[in-house]
């Protein structure tokens, strides 16, 4: 009796939001090489600093719903943030994500000796520290009373572009993404003084759809980035766009949902700068690239600023508005952004037949030399075109 042969598994493709697109859009080689080839990056910055204000700010939030106590604001940076942060640095370290020198201090009053830090009174307040203290009692107190989810995973399926049968891998690729919060508002039920609606109603196109709705519900998509505020001139300040509208789209498909009007981007690094931050914040406001421009005495402090000194006090309206960044959600431009991700997928499945058809990595897949990638890339010193000059490997 002949045997049937068993067909090939039937798979489709996934692509994470952040994961894979995001990752693919900064630099395609080096997300093959870190994604792809399943190799974690050595020198995790923007990692770690990544994981753990996302932890940090849902832990405050889960202990803002249990804790009567913690209802109110402001929270003290030791002991009430401090216990949140030692309990997320011991759960990423766990994971094998350990924080990197000057960012973070690991350390309690009892070690005695000075580690990486400056000298040996522990525990220090490094910048990571003061983006939690300022991320908590500057957004937190307005966002964990409208946090209706936290971590809500999406998933969906979207036709393959240019399906080739016989050549594509599939005719359907699946997206899949987290939503860091959904905010849940109710018009009739809002609460009064809350600076989250405050620049919601800002807004003139949020407010357009708001006016537009059938129902005084509707939801608002956030986002934490641990990360300055891209100067508008970079794709960056696109992609994450098209996440936030990506997401809406996601959404919309769950049965529990509501009128999705607008996304928010919380860039948390905006709320205390780092020398790098405020180096390139005065560039981006001597080219005049940033939608947020300072005034008065922040324009002043910004631009006599000088290299290797303390960044300046800046005015805490300016870092709010800094940190902030509402994208409506409207149905033509979350179209566009789905083309647009359909596209990058487009380009990832080119890369991956051509390395399937026998071409070398780096001729399959398209560096994107820019400093900013390039300086904490691993792959700086084969990479073939790195920017901004040659890179030689170095003994460990
Ligand atoms: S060195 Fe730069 S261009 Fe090369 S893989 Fe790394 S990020 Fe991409
Ligand atoms: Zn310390």
């Amino acid at each position: 009796m002949p045997l049937s042969v068993r067909e090939q598994p039937y798979k489709i493709p996934e692509y994470s939001l952040t994961g894979d697109l995001l990752a693919y859009l900064t630099c395609g080689l080096q997300y093959r090489y870190h994604n792809r080839g399943s190799l974690p990056p050595s020198t995790p910055v923007q990692l770690w600093f990544g994981e753990f204000i996302h932890a940090v700010m849902e832990e405050a939030y889960l202990e803002w719903q249990q804790n009567q106590q913690r209802r109110r604001f402001p929270w003290s940076w030791d002991p009430e943030i401090r216990d949140i942060e030692l309990q997320i640095n011991r759960r990423l370290r766990a994971r094998g994500l350990n924080p990197p020198p000057w960012l973070f201090c690991p350390y309690d009053s009892s070690f005695t000796r000075q580690g990486w830090c400056p000298n040996v009174n522990h525990p220090h307040q490094l910048i990571a520290s003061q983006r939690t203290e300022a991320a908590i009692n500057t957004w937190g107190q307005h966002l964990f009373p409208l946090i209706d989810e936290a971590e809500v995973r999406l998933k969906g399926i979207r036709d393959m572009l240019n399906y080739r049968p016989g050549v594509s891998r599939c005719n359907y690729y699946g997206i899949t993404g987290v939503i860091d919060v959904i905010s849940s508002v109710d018009l009739q039920n809002a609460p009064s003084g809350n600076l989250i609606l405050h620049y919601i109603s800002q807004n003139p196109e949020v407010q357009e759809i708001i006016n537009n709705l059938a129902s005084p519900e509707y939801e608002i998509i956030i986002d934490y980035k641990g990360m300055r505020r891209p100067p508008t001139n970079d794709p960056t300040w696109q992609h994450h766009e098209w996440q936030i509208l990506t997401y809406a789209w996601l959404r919309a498909q769950q049965h529990q949902s509501r009128p999705i009007v607008a996304g928010i981007i919380f860039y948390l690094n905006e709320l205390a700068l780092s020398q790098e931050d405020i180096r390139r914040l005065q560039k981006d406001v001597r080219n005049n690239s940033t939608d947020i421009m300072p005034q008065g005495l922040d324009s002043q402090a910004i631009q006599n600023w000088r290299r290797n000194t303390t960044p300046p006090t800046l005015s805490r309206p300016f870092k709010e508005q800094r940190s902030i960044k509402i994208i409506s959600v409207d149905d033509i431009h979350v179209q566009n952004s789905l083309q647009a991700f359909d596209n990058v997928v487009g380009n990832i499945e080119s890369c991956v037949l051509f390395e399937m058809a026998g071409r070398s990595i780096t001729s399959s897949w398209n560096p994107n030399p820019i400093e900013r990638n390039c300086t904490a890339c691993d792959f700086k010193t084969f990479c073939p075109n790195p920017a901004p000059r040659q890179y030689h490997p170095t003994v460990p």
